[in-house]
């Protein structure tokens, strides 16, 4: 008998059928004998329709309510997972995040989990129930609802995989495993067998929306093996742990692409000690968070700055920025929300030269400008033109021979 966490997303309980498909998926797990948590998030499409729904009735929504309201999705599936499986005879009980006992900050709309009480959890797997919890939601410490960022439910069932000492956590999605790029995009990706935390972590901060950035981060920390794989059919999936076989041989594992960001720029910022600290303090206390920066003083006395952010954070950027450019003595800020980063991954980059040369030449073969350059040990990362995203991570995944 093992202890495992399932993680079905938005698409795998898309519909009343789908529900269905899962919770008879759920019954043969549990028919081996198994102790069961499943996570799940809401049906796909409905976060998205939730927020625009708040976005309908007022500009810029309250972030408590937001949480208040995006946190209903996920109640609905727990719920109408738990029935299904009453319907074939398992014996389930579902959990909204507070109830799982799932403390967090109190950021709303991004909260970060502090701690997980499992006692209640446990207490049902011992008398035999699956435990279906509502994914991406928790509770503070004043007893408000929260959410965890965008595609939460990943992070909902790692962090419970951990808190329950599961012999197993399983990440259930629409394709058959992380890919060596989109392969809704790449017809040629394939799927990867096994990836380090340091690669999945990387290919998700930059944009493969597969797994989220969040929940890498948290698997990596606890130690977590996760297999992320279909529920649409029974191959196997991808194993993301700590080291794996071929790491080093592999120059570029995959290519990645986030089409959700803007650019800052900044110009005529006068240049003097502190100048940016001041610019990124007030930044990260508006919870704007900051990916690339290139500064460049390019006339004396003035600096210009470029970042990107996400999409949704270029207005609070825009918002913060003026009055303290004001005190600085001096700088006009523009976002320019047409941008998608494109990253190339890979731990085997650490000793291998020449990559960044060959992605900027594919890129310029393929005729697509590049706005920004940024490097680390194993990634590199471009920004260029929204509309030029797909090409760009043909082109790249072509460049390195990642094709099947
Ligand atoms: P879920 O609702 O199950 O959480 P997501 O939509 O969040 O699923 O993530 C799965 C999607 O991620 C896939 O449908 C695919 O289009 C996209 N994706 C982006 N990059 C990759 C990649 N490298 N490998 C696999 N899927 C990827
Ligand atoms: N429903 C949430 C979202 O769409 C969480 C998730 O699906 O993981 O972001
Ligand atoms: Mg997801």
């Amino acid at each position: 008998m093992a202890r495992i966490v399932q993680k079905y997303g938005g698409t795998s309980v898309g519909d009343v059928e789908r529900i269905k498909k899962v919770a008879e998926r759920i019954k043969g797990t549990r028919d081996e004998g198994h102790e069961l948590v499943v996570v799940v998030s809401a049906r796909s499409g409905v976060t998205n329709e939730l927020i625009a729904r708040a976005k309908a009735v007022c500009e810029f929504p309250s972030e408590r309510e937001l949480d208040m309201l995006l946190a209903t999705g996920e109640q609905e599936t727990i719920a109408l997972t738990a029935m299904a499986l009453h319907g074939i005879g398992v014996d389930a009980v579902s959990y909204t995040g507070a109830q799982a006992g799932i403390f967090t900050d109190k950021v709303h709309t991004k909260a970060k989990i502090k701690t997980i009480n499992a006692r209640p959890v446990e207490r049902d797997l011992k008398a035999g129930k699956v435990v279906i919890v509502a994914g991406f939601q928790g509770i503070n410490e004043e007893g408000q609802i929260t959410t965890l960022g965008r595609g939460g439910s990943d992070l909902t069932a790692i962090a419970l995989a951990a808190a329950v000492k599961a012999d197993k956590c399983e990440i259930y999605t629409d394709v058959d495993g992380v890919y060596t790029a989109d392969p809704r995009v790449v017809k040629t990706a394939h799927k990867i067998s096994e990836i380090s935390y340091d690669e999945m972590l990387e290919l998700a901060s930059s944009g493969s929306k597969v797994m989220q950035t969040r929940s890498v981060e948290f698997a990596k920390k606890y130690n977590v093996v996760f297999e992320v794989r279909s529920s649409f059919n029974h191959n196997p999936g991808t194993i993301v742990k700590e080291e794996v076989a071929y790491m080093e041989k592999v120059v570029v594992r995959g290519v990645a692409v986030d089409k959700d960001q803007a650019k800052v720029v900044i110009t005529g910022l006068p240049d003097k000690p502190s100048a940016a600290a001041i610019v990124f303090s007030a930044l990260a206390d508006a919870n704007v968070n900051v990916d690339m920066i290139v500064q460049n003083v390019a006339h004396t006395g003035v600096a210009d700055i470029t970042f990107t952010v996400q999409r949704d954070d270029a207005q609070n950027a825009i918002r913060v920025l003026p009055p303290v450019l004001k005190k600085l003595g001096g700088g006009e800020v523009k976002s320019f929300d047409n941008i998608a980063k494109l990253s190339v991954v890979g731990v085997g980059m650490r000793t291998h030269a020449g990559v960044a040369a060959a992605l900027f030449a594919a890129l310029g073969d393929a005729g697509i400008n590049i706005q920004l350059i940024a490097t680390s040990e194993i990634k590199i990362t471009v920004a260029v033109d929204r509309a030029r995203a797909d090409e760009a991570q043909r082109a790249a995944h072509d460049v390195f021979g990642l094709g099947k």
